[in-house]
Order: C-alpha cells, then structure tokens, then sequence
C-alpha cells in the first residue's frame, strides 16, 4: 500500500510502499478514505525538539481519519465489513486507576497513532475495534477526517456550562473556529474570538455566528464595550497556545471565570497568578477527547445542525500532500484534507 512515513531522522515526509498492516483478534482494518492534517503532523514534518524525543523512525504517520471497515478480527463482535467509520486514535491501556475508573481519556499510558505506533496517513490502517467510531450518513468522509480536532474543540466547549454566557476563544486556528461554533450551537450569548491573523479571522467569520476580533488592532476591554459586558467574559477558551492570549485572557473574565486551556504554550509560560488567585479564576487543561463522551456529543450536534465543514480550505489527493504540508506551514489555511482514494 502506499503510505506518507518518517523515515529518516530529518525535515520533511516521504511516500513510501508498505505492507497492508495485519490485524490481531480484537483489531479492524480500515481502508482509508480521507484524513486530515493536523499541527502536531507539521511538529513531526519539521522534526523539532519534541518530533525528536517523541517519535520512532520509521513511522507512517497521521491521526485524523475517515474510512471503511474492510476486515474484522475474530473477537470483533460488534462492527461489520463496509461500516464507515472514524475513530479515536489514542490508544489507551486498560489497568491503571484512570481507565479502571471508566475515565479512559486519562491513562497515563495513552499511545497515538501516527505519533507512537503507526498512522493512518495510509491506504489501510490498522486500529483497535474499541477504538472504531461508525460514522452515520449524515457525515461525510471530509467531516469525518476532522472528528479528532473537532472533538479536541467539543472537549473544550463542552467543559463548562454555556449556555447564555460570554465566550472569549483565544486563537482562530482550526480547532478554536470549530470551539467558537461549538459555543455558538450549544446556547452561549456572546462569543468573541481573537487572532493576530486576519485571514483566520475572516474564515472564523465565515464558518460560525462570531465577533472576530483583531488583537493587534482592538483590546478586550474595548469590545467588552462595544458589546456591553460589563465585567467581562463569563468563560476564556485558551485555544492559540500564545502566552500573552492567556495573560489577556486573565484579565479579561469576570469573577469567578472558568478557563479551559487546550493551546501547548512552547515552553514554560509566565502568568499573573495573583490574579488568578484573587478573581477566584477556575482552569482547566484538557487534553485529546473523552473516550467516548466527546464522540457522542459532537456527533449528536452534527446531526443536529452543528456546521464545521466550511473549516475545510485546501483539498489535495494524498500523493500531493507536499502542497498540503505547504499550506498548513504558511499558515495559510484551516484544515487541510488529504484524499486517499482513486489511488489505483
Ligand atoms: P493553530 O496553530 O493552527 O492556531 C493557533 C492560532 O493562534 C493561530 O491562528 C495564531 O495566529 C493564533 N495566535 C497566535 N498568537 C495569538 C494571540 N496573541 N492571540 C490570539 N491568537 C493568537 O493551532 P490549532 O491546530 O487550531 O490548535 C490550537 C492549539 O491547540 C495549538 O496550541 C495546539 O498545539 C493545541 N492542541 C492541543 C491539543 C490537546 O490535546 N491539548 C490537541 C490538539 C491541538
Ligand atoms: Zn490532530
């Protein structure tokens, strides 16, 4: 099969044949449609400080993903060939305290594909059966290969109580507009998001009912303003990793404000915690997506009327995916989607 790998210890990704992966007793097969590239596959493109520590070479790499089951290990009850699918690409261990608890999303010895163990930049990948998330019509394979950071988005929206609040989302990548939109479907007043890049801006714009808000052109307390908040936002969803977004963020909730942290500040990241302290701030970090929690929700709201496709700018067939890996490094884009059909 063709597949994208890390072969070399090195910048850049290669096209590469490789076997069709054989599945154990309680995996699937997936024939891979669409998948979708993520920050973290430009991190292993660029092979930076944290590619290095983190990733084995070779590797095939990716994570975001849509398909269909075309094998079924024997223990697999529950799936069939020819089920669309998507599914959750952390693959989590089944004894630690966390997991025996029902809190699957916190194993300490999550494993990812694409980034510890083999990917789904591939014709077919191989995933747990645990792990498989069947896709109903009303998704499409594009969609589909965007659940891992709309999930991302979903777990950070949905981690406090929206609804009629005023949300402040730090950070228009891909994963901030689907958060925003989230917020927007899930009942909050208003929500405000802010960027430094005004093309982000625009396209946040144009996928969800939001105020964008240039912050080298504007402060919050002059869109607090014009919105008439009157002690500031109710609810800060840190979504860009920049270290001052969080500092503004801070300074610009109100008594007892709740913050869910999903940007990855590069290192460690100064912060006002007396403020913190003395407006009596929760936060929270969230990492990956609740297993299955997360998938259920966004699915519900896919279904019920939430709209993320327009996120999607740049479609490539996946031997093209140098021109996609070039589009998401220019930051020139929202989600960039490889297409993995029609290959032969
Ligand atoms: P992205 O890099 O595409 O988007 C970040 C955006 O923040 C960019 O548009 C950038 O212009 C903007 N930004 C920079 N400085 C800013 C500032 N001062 N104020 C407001 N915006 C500013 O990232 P993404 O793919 O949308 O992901 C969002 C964040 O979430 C990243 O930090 C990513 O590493 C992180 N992430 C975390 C998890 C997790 O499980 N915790 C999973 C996926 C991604
Ligand atoms: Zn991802």
């Amino acid at each position: 099969m063709m597949a994208l790998a890390k072969t070399a210890p090195r910048e850049g990704l290669w096209q590469i044949e490789a076997p069709v992966p054989d599945i154990g007793p309680d995996d699937v097969l997936i024939r891979v449609t669409k998948t979708g590239i993520c920050g973290t596959d430009v991190h292993i493109w660029n092979w930076d400080d944290w590619a290095r520590k983190t990733v084995p070479v070779p590797l095939i790499t990716g994570h975001e993903f849509a398909g269909e089951i075309v094998e079924i290990g024997r223990n697999v009850t529950d799936l069939a060939c020819g089920q669309r699918c998507s599914g959750e690409g952390h693959l989590i261990g089944k004894t630690s305290r966390q997991s025996r608890a029902g809190r699957f999303h916190l194993d300490p010895e999550t494993r990812g594909i694409g980034v510890n163990r083999q990917g789904a930049f591939a014709e077919y990948l191989c995933l747990p059966a645990f792990n498989v998330v069947p896709l109903p019509e009303s998704i499409s394979d594009d969609v589909g290969a965007i659940l891992d950071p709309l999930g991302n988005a979903v777990h950070t929206a949905l981690s406090f109580d929206l609804v009629g609040e005023d949300v402040l989302v730090t950070g228009a990548g891909p994963i901030g507009i689907m958060a925003a939109a989230v917020a927007r479907h899930a009942g909050a007043r208003h929500v405000v998001i802010t960027d430094v890049n005004p093309e982000r801006l625009a396209l946040a714009a144009s996928v969800a009912d939001v105020e964008p808000v240039d912050i080298t052109r504007e402060t919050l307390p002059d869109v607090m303003g014009r919105l008439g908040l009157r002690q500031g936002f109710d609810i800060g969803l840190e979504m860009s990793g920049n270290q001052s977004a969080l500092d503004q963020m801070a300074e610009s909730l109100v008594m007892g404000g709740r913050i869910a942290l999903l940007g990855i500040p590069p290192g460690k990241s100064p912060m006002d915690w007396s403020r913190v302290v003395f407006k009596a701030l929760t936060i929270k970090g969230v990492y990956g997506r609740e297993i299955f929690e997360t998938w259920y929700k966004m699915i519900a709201m896919l279904e019920n009327g939430l709209d993320v496709s327009g996120v999607i700018t740049h479609r490539f067939a996946a031997p093209d995916f140098a021109a996609g890996f070039e589009a998401m490094r220019a930051g020139v884009c929202g989600k960039v989607v490889l297409d993995w059909t029609g290959l032969r």
